[in-house]
């Protein structure tokens, strides 16, 4: 096993996309499980804290170390099985995703999550519960994790199947594959019912697997996971829709979400039920329209939405979404309708490019842009908006807003110019996490806290909660080992 311990080599693993900094002694690179129940095992004796490393793609700081080792886990990086009939993949935990999608894609099978940074591990995505635009109809990386392999604290192995270790109530039992037994008593506060990924998933009557996925490296090391798969869809209608009025842009989203909620309920596939719906403000369009000649400066918003069909299905759900286009004023003349798989890809580019583009703006003026991750319920999504947007305008803030509408969750990114700036739009940071917690909503739907937000979700739980959440982490991991620092701040694992 390779261990470095040069700082000149080992820089990459002292900060993540977010460009939050860390130190640490060392970093290891297992290549099997065996070796991580080795490091493990002398971490313990040493009492040496761990932190996990992923792609490094993560934006809340969760893979960066404050001390300690850092196990990265790039060199598990094998597709170990996929299983066209079954429809399932085994995978070590290193395995890039958008890899992974082009073989599964090829395969005529489909993986839902798509985070829109593709280029993270497979174990990553499990580790903070990732989604990405399909989520709206698909759910996030949850709901295809069949099976865990989870390496523990004190090196035992626990292997996490689906449906076979369910909660009797909040008692939790676990047991490894040596016979080592843990008994957890679950933690009782309510988690938002809305797309959320803050905090340890908790619920009573809960299957084990679900605590460990989205624990941001806390609980234990994934060394392997077996993932469900879907049929590939051949064809799809999507296209990006622009709007001279953002209320048309947000009146069109109210009814194609609600009809899309409903139809997935009854199942009717004749009628709209759109797999993703994302939304760009003026402001988005402002920083794309140099490459695409479509927008123009009436436009004050667009949307891309997508949906499978068939043959039999296309004319129907064509005009069904041709009929919302024209009631809802949007102009049909620039907007972009995708035929095949070329157009549909540079569909993908589109809402790529904002946050690329976003980032190398930042990056160019040496500023740090400062970007939500909040969601609230459907019925509070409006006003929350509005609120939002009004504070950053009061605030003399340049932002730009996009992302994930249909779940009612998009990233407000305020792009400050200088010092003075950077510290309000902190300040606007924290009285937007609050606003939405009190919405009912959370303050992580995807990315997770890691160590940037503790404080938000701190807020959004409860001091009460938030020492339950580290009670959970103790009785896992006795010797305070795993991601220190992350989810919660480390004083409450001295409760
Ligand atoms: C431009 C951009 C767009 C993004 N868009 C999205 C999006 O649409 N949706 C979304 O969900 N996220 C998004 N992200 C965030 C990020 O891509 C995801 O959080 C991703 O899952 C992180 O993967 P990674 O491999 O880079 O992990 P890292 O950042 O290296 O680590 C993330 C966490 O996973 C833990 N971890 C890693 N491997 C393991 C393991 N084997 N066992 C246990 N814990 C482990 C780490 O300790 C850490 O806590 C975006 C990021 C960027 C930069």
């Amino acid at each position: 096993m390779i261990i470095k311990n040069d700082k000149s080599e080992i820089l990459d693993f002292l900060l993540d996309a977010a460009n939050y900094k860390g130190d640490c002694e060392a970093v290891y690179f297992p290549e099997n499980e065996s070796d991580i129940i080795e490091i493990l095992r002398e971490a313990n004796q040493s009492r040496t804290t761990i932190t996990i490393a992923g792609n490094g793609t993560g934006l809340t700081g969760a893979r960066v170390p404050e001390n300690g080792i850092v196990i990265s886990m790039s060199k598990m990086n094998r597709i170990l099985e996929i299983n066209f009939n079954e429809k399932y993949a085994i995978l070590q935990p290193a395995v890039i995703l958008s890899d992974f999608q082009r073989e599964v894609t090829a395969n005529s099978l489909f993986y839902p999550p798509d985070p829109t940074e593709q280029n993270c591990f497979i174990g990553a995505t499990i580790a903070t519960n990732s989604s990405g635009a399909k989520s709206f109809k698909y759910g996030a990386t949850r709901n295809y994790v069949l099976e865990l392999r989870v390496v523990l604290s004190n090196g035992e192995v626990l292997n996490l199947k689906r449906d076979e270790n369910i909660a009797v109530g909040n008692i939790l039992n676990l047991i490894s594959e040596n016979g080592f037994k843990i008994e957890l008593k679950l933690p009782n506060y309510l988690m938002p019912q809305i797309k959320h990924s803050a905090g340890y998933f908790v619920k009573q009557d809960m299957d084990a697997i679900d605590l460990f996925i989205g624990s941001e490296g806390t609980l234990g090391i994934i060394t392997e996971a077996k993932l469900k798969l879907l049929e590939f869809y051949q064809n799809m209608i999507s296209g990006i829709l622009f709007f001279n009025n953002e209320s048309d842009a947000l009146n069109f989203v109210d009814y194609a979400r609600a009809k899309s909620i409903n139809n997935r309920l009854t199942n009717d596939v004749t009628d709209i039920n759109a797999r993703g719906i994302e939304f760009f403000d003026y402001f988005s369009l402002q920083f794309l329209k140099e490459d695409y000649q479509k927008i123009n400066d009436n436009h004050k918003a667009a949307i891309w939405f997508e949906q499978e069909i068939t043959s039999e299905t296309e004319d129907v759900i064509f005009d069904k979404w041709m009929e919302i286009i024209e009631k809802f004023n949007a102009d049909i003349e620039n907007s972009w309708f995708a035929v095949d798989n070329i157009e549909r890809e540079k569909f993908k580019n589109f809402r790529h490019a904002v946050s690329s583009k976003v980032s190398e703006f930042v990056a160019k003026k040496g500023l740090r842009k400062v970007g939500t991750d909040t969601a609230v319920p459907i019925e509070q999504f409006r006003n929350y908006y509005y609120f939002m947007k009004q504070t950053v305008v009061e605030n003399n803030l340049n932002y730009i807003c996009y992302g994930h509408i249909g779940d009612c969750h998009l990233h407000l990114n305020m792009l400050p110019k200088n010092e003075g700036e950077f510290l309000i739009a902190k300040g606007l940071y924290a009285k937007f996490c609050k606003r939405a917690s009190e919405l009912g909503g959370t303050v992580s739907a995807e990315h997770g806290i890691g160590k940037m937000k503790r404080n938000y979700l701190l807020e959004m739980f409860g001091e009460k909660n938030i020492i339950e959440m580290a009670r959970v982490k103790k009785t896992l991991d006795p010797n305070l080992l795993l991601g220190i620092g992350n989810i919660f701040d480390k004083k409450f694992l001295n409760c």
